[in-house]
């Protein structure tokens, strides 16, 4: 399996929006693998994970078929993993030509990414774009990959999801956004078949105080590799990476961030960073 990381920044990205502390002055200057767009992840190629607004210089900068791609998963409905907007620009003969008119570009989400996605879809011929409906802790597949939603702790009325994707023997956990797991979620984790090939945490607050209940900082990733490696959820094979950073983290920039990570046993992901498990 191959996953790749096209945007690793929280909301506003890294230089933020309309920003002018250090850190974005910092990553303007350097920019390279210090510039963070907004979250989203491709899988074999095939499998899109969010439709932020940055998925447009996403297919550009990584040259991405998108006209290609029949499934896209949804973490939950935050504008910095579903801006539904674009799902129009999927209609065929209007806003997009596209030779495979067989196979619309299927959305899966939980309720509120689903009804805001089903809002443009419904508008729309269900050969161009259409919305599924998840429901946490229940396995569906797509392409090929038996998905499992589990439920995130992030604001709950984004109906927030992470996935356990899994296909040939392997499996990717795709954690974001959220902070400390529920019960629930670390039961589901606890009675895997098989340890994680690769695990993607949120590390938003980075290398500060965690300031957010719905997200991780770095020490708090650390800690939950300790115990997922304790707790036979993940093994000395397993791949851990740090994702999705807020411009406000200490050391967010590559540059700094790539060490601290490695000393650690994590690789710091970067937009375009791929990852092979
Ligand atoms: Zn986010
Ligand atoms: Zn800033
Ligand atoms: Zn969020």
């Amino acid at each position: 399996m191959k996953i790749q990381y096209l945007g690793t920044a929280a909301a506003e990205g890294v230089p933020a929006l309309f920003c002018e502390c250090d850190n974005c002055k910092k990553a303007r200057k350097l920019g390279g693998k210090n510039i963070r767009s907004r979250s989203q992840a491709i899988v074999d190629n095939t499998l899109l994970i969010d439709f932020p607004a940055d998925t447009y210089m996403h297919f550009i900068a990584h040259d991405i078929a998108l006209y290609a791609i029949k499934s896209c998963i949804i973490t939950h409905s935050h504008q910095d993993h579903l801006y539904v907007d674009d799902i129009r620009m999927r209609a065929n003969g209007n806003f997009a030509h596209v030779t495979d008119t067989e196979h619309p570009l299927t959305f899966y989400a939980d309720r509120a990414g689903y009804e805001k996605i089903k809002d443009k879809t419904d508008t729309m011929s269900k050969k161009d774009a259409d919305a599924v409906l998840i429901t946490p802790y229940e396995s569906f597949e797509a392409e090929g990959y038996k998905i499992t939603p589990l439920r995130a702790s992030h604001a709950p009325k984004t109906s927030p999801v992470l996935y356990l994707i899994e296909k040939d023997g392997k499996t990717l956990f795709y954690s974001h956004d959220t902070g400390k797991y529920n019960d629930e979620t670390m039961n589901y984790l606890e009675n895997l078949e098989r340890p994680l090939s690769l695990v993607s945490f949120d590390c938003t607050s980075v290398c500060n105080d965690n300031i957010f209940s719905s997200h991780l900082n770095f020490a708090e990733c650390v800690e939950y590799k300790k115990i997922f490696l304790e707790k036979g959820i993940a093994d000395e094979k397993t791949i851990f990476v740090i994702n999705h950073f807020s411009h406000n983290g200490k050391h967010v920039n590559h540059n700094e961030l790539k060490d601290i990570a490695a000393s650690e046993g994590f690789l710091s992901s970067y937009d375009g960073m791929e990852v092979d498990f």
